[in-house]
């Protein structure tokens, strides 16, 4: 198999998948019942790179794939092209939250803007049925995570017309989740934000495809994903030398240079 986080990998992945029930977050929550074991629920981040994620989209069509893709609106702008290019290829696009953390923990001003994003998604013709938190560090004391924002303000996704959210409208007891967030696999059997998943592989989770004990929730990130071995490479020891850095610099533990 190809090395884990290049574009191969995920092509091989999608092979994996060409004989399964597949469903995008979208088409899984409009369901009246969850669908019969085996099957995947397939959602992409798209935290930056927005490149790789519209190739990633091509990988997937390919193989009659339909996954969902969410974007933030980033740098003051959403990547409409790609999103466009992405819904185009019969994937579902959604929005890809971070308010409270744009409003440093402003519960009102975060659902204000949180409205006028799907409003202005919607005016670019896009059609948003579902959205996804975005997970960084909370900017202010008063909130874990941008989630806090649809837990806290009742009635936020009626009023936004949205099916839901992609982890707090999903039954868990009915799928494991399974994240290669930080360029690290973990699945979790029953998710709960916060809690850390037991350490994973692609590899494992296509051996664990055809199990029929409960559905696969398979959540990727595009920016970690690379055409080439030495490039991910390159990036994924970058990414580990930050993260154990980071909190020396932080602690301001580390000599001056
Ligand atoms: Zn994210």
């Amino acid at each position: 198999m190809a090395l884990d986080f290049t574009l191969a990998a995920f092509e091989d992945f999608c092979q994996w998948l060409t004989h399964m029930p597949v469903f995008t977050v979208g088409d899984y929550l409009a369901r009246s019942q969850p669908p019969p074991t085996p099957f995947v629920i397939l959602r992409i981040d798209v935290d930056y790179r927005e490149t790789t994620a519209v190739h990633m989209a091509r990988m997937a069509e390919r193989h009659n794939l339909e996954a969902s893709f969410y974007f933030r609106h980033r740098e003051g702008a959403f990547d409409l092209d790609a999103m466009k290019a992405i819904a185009q290829l019969n994937h579902e696009v959604g929005y890809h939250f971070e308010t409270l953390d744009t409003c440093q923990g402003d519960f009102q001003a975060a659902s204000d803007l949180f409205l006028e994003h799907v409003t202005l998604l919607r005016e670019s013709g896009l059609i948003i049925r579902t959205v996804a938190g975005h997970g960084a560090p909370p900017v202010a004391v008063n909130y874990r995570s941008n989630l806090d924002l649809l837990i806290h303000t009742p009635g936020l996704c009626e009023r936004a017309n949205l099916l839901g959210e992609s982890t707090l409208s999903i039954d868990f007891s009915r799928v494991a989740y399974i994240s290669d967030a930080g360029w690290r696999w973990r699945r979790y059997n029953y998710y709960r934000p916060g809690v850390v998943g037991k350490p994973t592989s692609l590899h494992a989770t296509i051996r664990d495809l055809p199990r029929r004990d409960a559905g696969l929730y398979i959540n990727f990130h595009p920016h970690q994903w690379f055409a080439h071995p030495a490039t991910m490479l390159y990036y994924r020891v970058r990414n580990r030398l930050g993260t154990l850095i980071l909190p020396h610099v932080r602690r301001g533990s580390l000599p001056k240079t």
